[in-house]
């Protein structure tokens, strides 16, 4: 996924200070972006173009732990339609993390990965210095498109790793908690994913059958959010349907989940992010100056690569913001 805004603002979020202390229970909405071309003269899709419903970052809540990214899109019946398009863009600073409720997404990038990704099946993208790479509906595909993509900042000593490209099936597993959970990052209730990432962090799916209520066991240093994939699941007592964020804060053992009718939510977790990142466009860096570099070498066809075998042009870098913004430093 790439932020296709076409004049995405710089902004400046993380540290400690921007972190409840305490269990909250802030309901966000989020807000339609439309990715790929836009109608004429409409705000809404043209041929090709999707719409998603983006809940973080969100005015008032920037990051949940390291998570700094939230896109929601679907379901939608994309049977007579392109489906998903996103040529190739470049990403550093930050994983990107693919999951899919229903249908396909096709990910190809720079290190040469071509991986068809399946629901229940993580594409976790590691840009570290740099990497580009392309999504898009296969040729052959399911009529339903329906998924999550995530953006995790990584921490200042780790994110000039060189880039990479995991894949890897995620089973859902029954607990003793009666709900079905899949651990895509991280570690919940013993369960434990294979994925590499640079802070202490958790994503994981419960799947709720009609009628039930189970309480997710939780780390109390940790911050949390829920996102409600499919159905209304109550998190905490507030309904959560899909578009919305729920932050939940910190100095929480559990938390009750139920839902009336079947439903999926996905919980996001982690330590409080102790640096204050930049982020514009598909970038997580540190200064001003760095966003710049990163949008030039882009620009050069340096740094991140090329993506072979997508059918278009790449994703020309969107001007700079006029704004010049500064990280403030380490906020405890
Ligand atoms: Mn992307």
């Amino acid at each position: 996924m790439s932020n296709l805004e076409p004049d995405p603002q710089e902004g400046v979020w993380g540290g400690r200070a921007s972190v409840a202390a305490e269990p909250v229970r802030e309901l966000l909405p989020g807000r339609e972006v439309v990715l790929g071309t836009r109608a004429v003269g409409t705000s809404g899709p043209g041929p090709g173009g999707m719409v998603v419903t983006r809940t973080l970052p969100h005015r008032d809540r920037r990051m949940v732990g390291a998570w700094c990214f939230v896109d929601q899109y679907g379901p939608q019946n994309i049977a007579d339609l392109p489906g998903m398009r996103v040529p190739p863009h470049p990403h550093a600073g930050l994983h990107t993390v693919s999951w899919l409720v229903e249908g396909e997404v096709l990910h190809r990038d720079s290190l040469g990965s071509r991986q068809l990704i399946r629901p229940g099946q993580l594409g976790l993208m590691t840009a570290g210095r740099g990497i580009a790479h392309s999504e898009e509906s296969p040729q052959d595909r399911s009529p339903l498109l329906h998924g999550v993509q995530l953006w995790v900042a990584m921490p200042d000593r780790h994110r000039h790793v060189e880039p990479d490209f995991a894949h890897h099936p995620v089973p859902p597993v029954p607990t003793d908690l009666g709900v079905m959970v899949r651990v895509l990052i991280g570690e919940l209730d013993g369960l434990t994913s294979p994925a590499t990432v640079y802070s202490p962090l958790v994503g994981a799916e419960a799947t709720l059958e009609a009628g039930v209520e189970t309480r997710l066991p939780l780390r109390p240093e940790f911050e949390y959010a829920a996102v409600t994939l499919s159905g209304s699941v109550q998190v905490d007592g507030v309904t959560v349907v899909p578009g919305t964020l729920l932050y939940l804060g910190r100095d929480r053992v559990d938390l009750t989940v139920r839902s009336e009718r079947p439903g999926r939510v996905l919980l996001l977790g982690g330590e409080p992010f102790d640096e204050q990142i930049v982020m514009w466009w598909n970038f997580v860096g540190r200064s001003h100056d760095e966003i710049v570099q990163a949008r030039q070498d882009w620009a050069a066809g340096q740094r991140f690569g090329v993506v072979q075998g997508y059918d278009g042009d790449p994703l020309p870098a969107p001007p700079m913001p006029t704004a010049r913004l500064k990280p403030r430093g380490r906020h405890r």
